[in-house]
């Protein structure tokens, strides 16, 4: 089996509209690039703060000029006029948990890929409300970053940890941190080990600044040897980016010893052998 759980119909142009994007023939093009490309399990993520439903856990100015479409028409639409599993990421905002949980739990997902995009108010990976300008030594962002992920995975709010080592997104446009990075990827470990959690393995990085895999081959090892099963996704936002570099992704996970990876199905999750291969319509 292989899957790609993170994917986005909703385009990034600002101006663009859910009846644009939430078609039956939109989904169809990731089908028809996920069957190109043997990836069987199809599942769409779309962005939480893409929902008015959205502001009652968190009204950042960023989410509130996003917050337009209503999150119970997504999930129909996926559900009626789609054959992908329905899923959502949505951003752990720490002290926002019950407003998440209350959220997620109204609706029926297959799964919740959890993500940090935030470090308190400041963005990681865009240039509008950068945490780079914050004044915080890079040391102090990437700590923060790194203990958020952990604790966005101990929430238990979630199936999915989404692109774990996002903060080095910039590559050499950003600072980064000098020596081995474990120091980091380590105050994440303890929330992923107690919680369970999947941790995605994303091949988004591979098409940013940064040009490498989510999460670094040494945190990603880290994880499994702390027990955490991986979920194979692209983060693609347009169709010909589904599986985009899986043969990169798959290298990695078969030099770590990793065969299997997660499927989703109403919150439940089951463990599948890793290989290309044909839907079941
Ligand atoms: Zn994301
Ligand atoms: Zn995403």
């Amino acid at each position: 089996m292989l899957s790609d759980y993170h994917l986005h119909l909703r385009s990034d142009d600002h101006d663009a509209t859910a009846a644009q994007c939430f078609t039956p023939e939109n989904a169809e093009r990731y089908r028809t690039a996920a069957d190109s490309r043997g990836i069987a399990e199809l599942g769409v993520s779309e962005h939480v703060y893409r929902f008015e439903q959205a502001l009652d856990i968190w009204r950042h100015p960023f989410w509130v000029s996003y917050a337009r479409d209503d999150l119970d028409a997504y999930c129909s639409f996926v559900r009626e006029q789609t054959d992908l599993r329905l899923g959502i990421e949505a951003d752990f905002v720490a002290g926002a948990e019950d407003r998440i949980a209350n959220l997620l739990d109204a609706r029926d997902f297959d799964y919740a890929i959890g993500s940090v995009h935030f470090i308190r108010d400041g963005a990681v990976d865009m240039d509008d409300y950068s945490v780079w300008d914050s004044g915080r030594s890079v040391e102090q962002i990437w700590r923060r970053y790194f203990e958020t992920i952990g604790e966005a995975a101990r929430s238990g709010l979630f199936d999915v940890l989404a692109h774990p080592d996002l903060v080095k997104m910039w590559g050499a446009e950003r600072p980064r941190p000098e020596g081995d990075l474990r120091r980091f990827y380590e105050l994440a470990i303890p929330g992923i080990a107690e919680s369970g959690i999947a941790v995605e393995l994303s091949t988004a990085g591979l098409r940013k600044r940064v040009h490498e895999l989510y999460p670094a081959p040494a945190f990603l090892q880290m994880c499994v040897q702390a027990g955490a099963p991986v979920a194979l996704s692209s983060d693609a936002h347009r169709p010909e980016d589904v599986g985009a570099d899986y043969d990169q992704a798959l290298a990695l996970l078969e030099s770590l010893g990793v065969g299997e990876l997660c499927a989703f199905e109403r919150r439940e999750r089951r463990l599948e052998p890793v290989g290309a291969g044909e839907r079941a319509r």
